[in-house]
């Protein structure tokens, strides 16, 4: 059977805040745009944020002190033309989403309510209760539908058509009947968002597993600063699900097993509300000399009894559910079991400003663009701050499809084949035919596991060279799995093992990029290694995979800017 080729002017992966923004833009501006999405765009992970969204707009509070800020929390890593484009634009950003319906928490004069977050100078985080991202996402879901976006929901992407330093579509399949299809466009964008389901416990959606950045490095393209995974402070005990920093921004405070408020010792200024590198490092730090709660003293207390019922119930009433839920606490009464959890990854597919993606460190790969979290831009360096992320994604979402709408006169379509789809129908023909004897499940929490154990918030050569040789095991194991379904529909353990190919590939530039940056900077804590080296390591890591799938690194110089360098203390 021959495979369908559809033809618009660009193609947009990913349905979350990102994606949406972007092909509503695309969509108002007169493109003809298609949104390839394997969960329903109510579905990604997005609609998950729960604390807010940043914006410096009160009368205490500055855009030059957001930019601040967030520099300090990147631990001067971010380029800092970027911080300046996402803070400016960032108030301009809220009263957008505001007109298009999205009904923020209010104070009691009417003004859309702030709350404090980490790292932060102000209460900056605009928020609807701790249901924001989901608040954000049908808002701008519900928008792009009403400017006539054409959403392919349940289609899984599996490629991209790239040529001679140009992209030229996507190959996609159905997860219904495993049909497989070529988009053919002008140009492609990747909004396929996190990637910390490689490590065991973390606070993503399972959809989460970084396919985009697999994809895209399978090609030859580079990955930047992947070594910056971001642990947060406070996932529920045993599986990691959030409990969104508006808990602490609200007033909650951590105690280990003596009944210590430990954070004096860590951050005697900012406590709590520390940046969540240094929280979450005080927290297993606290654990690991002894000093952890629980059935296996590996928590800490997080406590907001005295906030109030009444103050939990206006403002925090999901994280209330959450903790009843999954560990049958009601933090009404009592104080919840947190610890840290693998949640952000700083890293991704480099672009710059407006968004367009980079062959290497001086050319530009033409008709691909990113944004949101698969991206890096970067704005977060080597730490993100609370509330900054939701922000990036519908921000730099948004620009970066009016980018497109400006670029795609200068580009002149490349008309696809049906051989463009031999590499993705290769990966299905071995998914489904192979018949070794290794599963896939099993694999993947030894992935997991690892990566947790090894390429956590503390890492040391000898972990993360272990992590290597464990991963580079797996990938030879992975030549050798049997899927049990063979049919055609909703076949799930198709694409999981699909998925996991793709968490083994990116999982490798993860160790890789951390083994070689003999510093500690932001989420990246080497413990052969505890400071920071800015003479040797104030630049961003640039990986490339080979056709053996080894990685090289190459280095790419931070944009400075008026925010100086200095030792970061909270
Ligand atoms: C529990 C939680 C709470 C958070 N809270 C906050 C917060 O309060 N404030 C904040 O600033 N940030 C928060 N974050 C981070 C923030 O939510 C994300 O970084 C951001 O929403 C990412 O948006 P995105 O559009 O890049 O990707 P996502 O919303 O993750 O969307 C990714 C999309 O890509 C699609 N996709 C992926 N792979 C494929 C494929 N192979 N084929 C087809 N489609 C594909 C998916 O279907 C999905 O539509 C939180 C994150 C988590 C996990």
């Amino acid at each position: 059977m021959s495979i369908p080729i559809y033809t618009y002017d660009a193609i947009v992966v990913g349905a979350g805040l990102a994606g949406c923004a972007a092909a509503r833009e695309l969509q108002t501006a007169g493109k003809k745009v298609a949104v390839i999405t394997k969960l329903h765009p109510l579905r990604s992970h997005s609609g998950a944020a729960q604390g807010g969204i940043n914006a410096a707009f009160s009368a205490e509070d500055s855009i030059e002190l957001h930019e601040f800020d967030t520099v300090k929390g990147s631990d001067y890593l971010a380029d800092q033309d970027a911080v300046e484009f996402l803070c400016k634009n960032a108030p301009e950003t809220i009263r957008w989403i505001e007109k298009m319906g999205a009904a923020f928490s209010r104070t009691p004069d009417g003004k859309i309510a702030q709350r404090p977050f980490g790292g932060q100078s102000s209460p900056r985080a605009c928020y609807a209760k701790d249901r924001t991202g989901l608040t954000l996402l049908q808002t701008i879901y519900e928008q792009a539908d009403r400017a006539g976006v054409k959403f392919w929901d349940e289609w899984y992407a599996a490629d991209i058509i790239y040529k001679d330093g140009k992209v030229s579509g996507v190959v996609a399949f159905k997860l219904r009947d495993m049909q497989i299809a070529i988009f053919n466009a002008k140009s492609v964008m990747f909004a396929t968002g996190g990637y910390a389901r490689s490590y065991k416990i973390n606070s993503n959606a399972h959809a989460n597993t970084g396919d985009g950045l697999s994809i895209v490095a399978r090609h030859g393209l580079p990955l930047e600063d992947m070594e910056f995974v971001q642990f947060h402070p406070s996932g529920l005990s045993g599986n990691g699900v959030l409990i969104s920093e508006a808990a602490r921004g609200e007033g909650g405070q951590l105690f280990n097993s003596e009944g210590e408020r430990f954070m004096t010792k860590y951050a005697p200024n900012a406590m709590e509300l520390a940046s969540r590198d240094v929280v979450a490092r005080a927290i297993l730090n606290e654990i690991r000399e002894g000093r952890g709660v629980g059935p296996r003293k590996d928590a800490v207390f997080l406590n907001v009894t005295h906030l109030g019922k009444d103050l939990i119930m206006a403002k925090l009433p999901e994280l209330r559910e959450l903790a009843i839920t999954f560990l049958g606490l009601d933090m009404i009464k009592e104080p919840i079991l947190i610890s840290a959890t693998a949640h952000y990854s700083m890293g991704g597919i480099p672009v710059d400003i407006a968004g367009r993606a980079r062959k290497n460190n001086t050319e530009f790969i033409e008709g691909f663009y990113a944004a949101g979290e698969c991206s890096c831009v970067s704005v977060h360096g080597a730490n993100r701050l609370g509330a900054n992320s939701v922000l990036e994604a519908l921000l730099f979402g948004r620009f970066v499809g009016k980018t497109m709408v400006s670029d795609l006169d200068k580009i002149e379509l490349r008309k696809a084949s049906s051989e463009d789809a031999s590499r993705a129908e290769a990966e299905i023909a071995f998914v489904i035919g192979n018949n070794g004897d290794e599963k896939v499940p099993v694999l993947r929490e030894e992935l997991q596991q690892c990566m947790t154990a090894n390429a956590g918030a503390f890492r040391s050569k000898k972990t993360l060279d272990l992590a290597i040789k464990t991963i580079k095991q797996l990938r030879k194991k992975y030549k050798n799995i049997r899927i049990k379904d063979k049919s055609t529909v909703f076949n799930t353990e198709l694409q999981e093992a699909i998925e996991f190919g793709h968490m083994l590939d990116y999982s490798l530039f993860i160790v890789e990029s951390a083994v070689a940056r003999n510093e500690s900077r932001g989420a990246h804590f080497r413990e052969d290694f505890d400071t920071r080296d800015d003479e040797k390591f104030l630049k961003h890591t640039m990986a490339y995979m080979d056709k053996n799938g080894d990685i090289s690194l190459d280095y790419m110089d931070v944009v400075l800017g008026k925010h100086e360098l200095r030792a970061r203390t909270y």
